[in-house]
């Protein structure tokens, strides 16, 4: 198992806890400067009706309360799926140290697929990116919700 194994794994089971409650399953976990694990959060967009409840958002908050700070220039988000414009977007608003992603989303990706927000040179805070972390598991649980729905 890679570096990032374990940090997936949780941020699986949290994927698979948010598709069991009807979410798309998508999950996230924030590692700390010393790897222990700050937060972790599925997505809740349908459960909280919040456009905004991803995954990634919810774990980045969580972490930031946990560590009474914005800035999470020393964390790592761990995450199931490429993120959206918004989390890329959040991502760079907290300064994330290192985004690690599994699955690649060729629909709504902004880190690598339709657009690479994350090191746009233009923007002041690069995380460093780390893809394609435990990607068949990753894929294989969006797909079996999308598969058990049609
Ligand atoms: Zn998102």
């Amino acid at each position: 198992m890679s570096r990032w194994g374990a940090a997936m794994s949780e941020a699986l089971a949290a994927a698979r806890d948010a598709g069991a409650a009807g979410d798309v399953p998508v999950g996230a976990v924030v590692l700390g400067r010393d790897g222990a694990v700050l937060a972790t959060a599925g997505n809740r967009r349908e459960r909280d009706a919040d456009p905004t409840a991803h995954a990634e958002v919810l774990a980045l908050r969580a972490a930031a309360r946990a560590l009474g700070r914005w800035r999470l220039d020393d964390c790592t988000l761990v995450v199931t799926l490429e993120p959206c414009t918004m989390c890329a977007g959040a991502l760079v608003a907290a300064r994330v140290g290192t985004l690690v992603f599994g699955a690649f989303d060729p629909r709504a990706g902004a880190v690598a697929s339709l657009f690479d927000v994350v090191r746009d040179p233009r923007l002041n805070h690069r995380p460093q990116v780390v893809s394609g972390i435990m990607v068949g598991p990753c894929s294989a649980v969006l797909d079996g919700f999308f598969a058990d729905r049609r």
